[in-house]
Parts: structure tokens; C-alpha cells; sequence
């Protein structure tokens, strides 16, 4: 079955873009932990991050390291946690998590934002890469 990710990917269903490569894509998460949460996936449709093979795998994280950097500049916090949970989209991802405390990272508090905070983000973080 076609992932939400993958629609995301093929441009069948709008989100807020942060990058892209041939193998990987990044767009902030819908419903946000924190200001700048961030998902990076392979555009390959796999279930399970480590059902990915290792080179793929080790690009993958080379390439949400590149968001992060990107992140960390662009949104004031204590550092950029790295999360795997996979329990909602069948599809392997990465998230990418503004951290300023321990419960930015418990996928419990989430933090509403407008269109225009979404698209403004997404534009700070992408003048960040490099
Ligand atoms: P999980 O599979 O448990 O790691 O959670 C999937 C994540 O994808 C959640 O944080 C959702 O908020 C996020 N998500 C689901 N649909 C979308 C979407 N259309 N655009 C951006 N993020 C999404």
C-alpha cells in the first residue's frame, strides 16, 4: 500500500519541504513536538528503518545530519534530538526534534502552528543548508 510519505514524495499530498536528494526527502511533521520537528525519509518505500540496507541506512543519516546542522541554526533550542518510532506511518523516517526539554521528545505535549508559521520555518531552515 502507497504510504502517506510516499504521497508526500510523489507531490499527491502538499507539505512543508525542507530538502530533497535523489534518494531522501525532508518536510516538517504535520503535528509537531516542538517549533521545526522535522522528518527525513528515504523515498524508497520501506517499513522499518533498519530493514534498510546499510548504505542506505548510513546515507540516510548522513543526510538527516545535514537537516539537523541546518535545524540547529535556524531554531533556537539546546540541541537537535534524533528519534525513530514508526508506530503511525508504515514507512521508515527519521525525526528530527528542536529539544529545550526532556518532554520535547516524548511525542505527548505538540505545539499547534498556523500555515504561515509552517511555511515561514520551513523557509528559515532551508536558508541554513548548505
Ligand atoms: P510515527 O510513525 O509514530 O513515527 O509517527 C509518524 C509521524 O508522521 C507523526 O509525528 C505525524 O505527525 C507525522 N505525519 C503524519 N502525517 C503527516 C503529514 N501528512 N505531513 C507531515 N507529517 C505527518
Amino acid at each position: 500500500m502507497t504510504s502517506i510519505f510516499t504521497k508526500i514524495i510523489n507531490g499527491e499530498l502538499p507539505c512543508y519541504k525542507i530538502a530533497e536528494n535523489d534518494e531522501f526527502f525532508a518536510f516538517l511533521d504535520i503535528n509537531p513536538n516542538a517549533k521545526g520537528h522535522t522528518l527525513c525519509v528515504p523515498k524508497k518505500q520501506v517499513d522499518k528503518l533498519f530493514d534498510l540496507d546499510e548504505a542506505t541506512y548510513s546515507r540516510l543519516m548522513l543526510f538527516s545530519r545535514n537537516i539537523a546542522v541546518a535545524l540547529k541554526k535556524a531554531v533556537p533550542c539546546k540541541r537537535i534530538g534524533l528519534s525513530v518510532i514508526g508506530l503511525e506511518v508504515p514507512h521508515a523516517h527519521v525525526h528530527l526534534i528542536p529539544l529545550q526539554a526532556m518532554e520535547d521528545a516524548l511525542f505527548c505535549k505538540k505545539v499547534k502552528l498556523s500555515k504561515n508559521e509552517f511555511e515561514s520555518l520551513a523557509e528559515t531552515i532551508k536558508a541554513q543548508l548548505k
